[in-house]
């Protein structure tokens, strides 16, 4: 069966995520010079929201890329070859920081655990305890979409802290969804980017950058250094003009968007937001469990990006986002690599709210039924529902 394009579809995946109506209306608007006022102040008024939403004082270094591109730019700025880095990983991304770090040629150590486990903070210290030299860098996720679980940046930044390395954080798809006060904890580096919780399409992607990491990128910058575009530098001292430059031609589109979604995210409120998330997420886990799927990965209330549910065996675990998208217009998303098939993954980060979670929830059942499985129809849409009347709200996003 192939996809029924008569009706209505909902997208309810981890990135690219749903546009509040505002984010794509400003996007009709005419392209500006990226030099005439008009641009301008978008820029710099998006610039600002950015420190506010990374909870920091950095210049929040933006590049027109995926979120990848920003993974690549501390990768770029920080790894040397034949240096000593470390990367802790349980998905598969943070396997893309171990794939970075060796295709530039970095010494690489690796905590390579299983897919779907937490990095425990202890397991780190061993890794890095027992490096022949100490890291110049260690890489980690904090929201590790494959799987769904949450790291504890953290403690794990105390870890990197205490062998006196920086530590670069993957937060692209929880950055706006999972409480990350970079200044507060000290986290040197963290990435982001725009398609997941920032609300925007896909096209923009952050570094947020401390004086520590930004010291260490400029031991080993200009001729020879291997970078260009993606030196920290370069756009750190345009961003810190006044106003705010860009050393390349920002996408103008994007960034009326970005400045718009910020905008939304800082008139709900950021811990209304993190509140709002973390709902979402247990209505969503109450729902899975209510139809005898398994959670996938550990029981943690601060996995709030997105759920995974292990399928049962006997179902086609291929077949149940085919079916939720051809036959009920609902995009989910299964598992990615070696969760092929296994797993399914419900998204709430970004511009989702209780109604999401009981459509999502409602097309699972559905799907699942119609592959055999027992499932009595509104038991995990019910569950869900439950979940928001037990909290006494049954939250929105500001729109
Ligand atoms: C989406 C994502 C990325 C980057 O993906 P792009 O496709 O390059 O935007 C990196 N890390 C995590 C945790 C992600 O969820």
């Amino acid at each position: 069966m192939s996809a029924n394009p008569y009706i209505k579809q909902y997208l309810m995946t981890a990135g690219p995520t749903p546009l509040p109506p505002a984010v794509s209306g400003v996007m009709a608007e005419p392209i500006a010079y990226h030099r005439a006022p008009a641009f301008i102040e978008v820029h710099a008024s998006a610039l600002a929201r950015l420190r506010e939403v990374f909870q920091t004082r950095n210049e929040v270094l933006s590049f027109a890329s995926s979120g990848s591109g920003a993974l690549e730019s501390a990768v770029a700025n920080l790894a040397r070859p034949g240096e000593p880095v470390a990367v802790a990983s349980a998905g598969k991304f943070g396997e893309r920081w171990a794939e970075l770090c060796s295709a530039y040629g970095a010494e690489l150590t690796h905590l390579d655990l299983e897919w779907g486990e937490a990095i425990a903070p202890g397991e780190l210290e061993r890794t890095l305890a027992g490096m022949e030299r100490p890291p110049r860098a260690v890489f980690v996720t904090q929201s590790e979409t494959s799987t769904g679980v949450v790291h504890d940046v953290r403690a794990l930044t105390e870890v990197a802290h205490g062998h006196d390395a920086v530590i670069c954080v993957d937060a692209v798809s929880g950055l706006g969804a999972v409480d990350l006060p970079q200044d507060e904890w000290e986290v040197d580096v963290v990435v982001a980017g725009s398609q997941k919780s920032l609300m925007c399409p896909p096209g923009l992607a952050f570094a947020s950058v401390n004086e520590r990491a930004l010291a260490l990128a400029a031991e080993s910058g200009g001729e020879g250094s291997g970078r260009y575009y993606f030196d920290w530098a370069r756009t750190a001292e345009g961003q810190a003009e006044d106003p705010p430059n860009s050393p390349f031609t920002p996408a103008v589109t994007l960034w009326r968007a970005l400045d718009v979604a910020l905008g939304l995210i800082l008139e709900e409120g950021l811990p209304t937001v993190f509140e709002r998330h973390g709902l979402l997420a247990r209505a969503a886990r109450a729902g899975v469990e209510a139809i005898g799927l398994e959670r996938f990965g550990p029981d943690d209330d601060d996995a709030n990006v997105v759920t995974a549910a292990s399928l049962p065996d006997g179902v086609d675990g291929a077949a149940v986002p085919k079916l939720m998208r051809d036959r009920y217009g609902v995009t989910a998303a299964g598992g990615q690599g070696r969760l092929k098939g296994k797993i399914v993954r419900i998204a709430h980060c970004g511009y989702f709210g209780a109604f999401d979670i009981v459509i999502a929830l409602t097309a699972l059942e559905a799907a699942l039924g119609d592959l055999g499985a027992e499932v009595e129809p509104g038991a995990a849409a019910g569950a869900a529902q439950r979940a928001f009347a037990q909290a006494g709200r049954a939250p929105e996003p500001v729109a």
